[in-house]
């Protein structure tokens, strides 16, 4: 048999304090296991990536990094997302790790699912999906969303796994040729498909936050939305062009209609008909212009080029850089 293969298992934390000595203790006893039946080597481990947290969490992350040799952690400088942790995650782990797989702190994705994954990539998946097969937790409104969300992406032509969050495993080619994606815009559930390769799914079941909050209330949820659907379809500028044409249409009827009217001699009183065309119309235009705006902006922050995070200390390469196998 091959030897077995290093697994790290990349965990992105925003002030998760409250959850992370549990979620230390449960991944840990899965990792262990894993390590003990050999289906991963020896070395794997947990990556925390501190996502500039405010309370103790990063205090917890090196202290739990000294105590467990299969423990490390990225600290940022700053907040910069939970994206962009992943992103830090996989780029740092990619050099030493030959599968990765992503899981939020907050203990809601069923840690069970991480052999299963272990499992379809050793029957020869670089992909694999966790997929949710219920939702009982998640209130009836965040459903709604979700579920009108992944049929809009569909329209838009934009191949997403439904019921499908950042909990995935991906083998080394397959983080490799992700993190080939330069955009500044990530949307990593949209762009992982894109990657290609063998894909497999686990499903289970979703669970309520161990503790703490939320850290993607409403309003971040409707930005990442929006961000997704304007980071991978131009869909919306085509349907802004389908209404012009329409507006045109009732505008050339209008037109003609004036026109029959002059000639008949029927004086219009024009005042209603102004009014209303001057502010539908006023309307209509600027959200279309706000659409285009919206990916102007993308442009702008795509060309900036900026940095997509800054590592302030990085004790997870330390660790490893006598183990590297070559
Ligand atoms: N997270 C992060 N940076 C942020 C926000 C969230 O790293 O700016 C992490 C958070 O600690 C958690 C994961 O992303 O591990 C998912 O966040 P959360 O559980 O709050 O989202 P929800 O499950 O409610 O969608
Ligand atoms: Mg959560």
């Amino acid at each position: 048999m091959q030897d077995a293969e290093m697994l790290t298992i990349i965990v992105p934390c925003y002030n998760e304090e409250e959850v992370l000595p549990e979620t230390v203790k449960e991944l840990g006893a899965v990792l262990e296991k894993m390590i003990q039946d050999k289906k991963v080597s020896s070395e794997s481990n947990i990556l925390f990536v501190d996502d500039g947290s405010k309370d103790r969490t990063w205090e917890l992350i090196s202290k739990y990094s000294s105590e467990l040799g299969y423990v490390s952690g990225l600290k940022f400088s700053r907040n910069y997302g939970h994206q962009n942790a992943l992103l830090a995650g996989m780029t740092t782990a990619v050099a030493y790790a030959d599968l990765l797989i992503t899981i939020d702190a907050d203990l809601q994705d069923d840690i069970n699912a991480i052999p299963k994954m272990v499992e379809k990539y050793h029957e020869g998946a670089d992909v694999v999906y966790g997929v949710r097969n219920s939702r009982k937790t998640d209130t009836i409104f965040k459903r709604r969303t979700a579920l009108t969300f992944y049929a809009l992406m569909k329209k838009l032509g934009v191949d997403l796994v439904p019921d499908s969050a950042d909990y995935r495993l991906l083998s080394k080619r397959a983080t490799e040729s992700l993190l080939q994606f330069d955009e500044r815009n990530l949307f990593l559930r949209g762009m992982v498909p894109l990657v290609g390769f063998k894909s497999a799914k686990v499903y289970y079941a979703r669970k309520e936050r161990f503790a703490g909050e939320s850290k993607y209330p409403l309003k971040k949820m409707i930005k990442f939305a929006l961000d997704g659907i304007t980071s991978f379809s131009v869909v919306p500028i085509k349907l802004i062009m389908g209404l012009g044409f329409v507006i045109s249409i009732v505008g050339i009827a209008m037109f003609i209609y004036t026109i029959i009217q002059k000639v008949l001699g029927n004086v219009i009183s024009g005042w209603t008909s102004l009014m209303t065309s001057i502010w539908v119309l006023g309307g209509v235009q600027l959200i279309c212009i706000s659409v285009i705006g919206e990916y102007v902006g993308k442009i702008f922050t795509e060309v900036k080029h900026r940095p997509r995070y800054t590592i302030e200390i990085d004790d997870y390469s330390g660790k490893f850089k006598n183990k590297n196998k070559d």
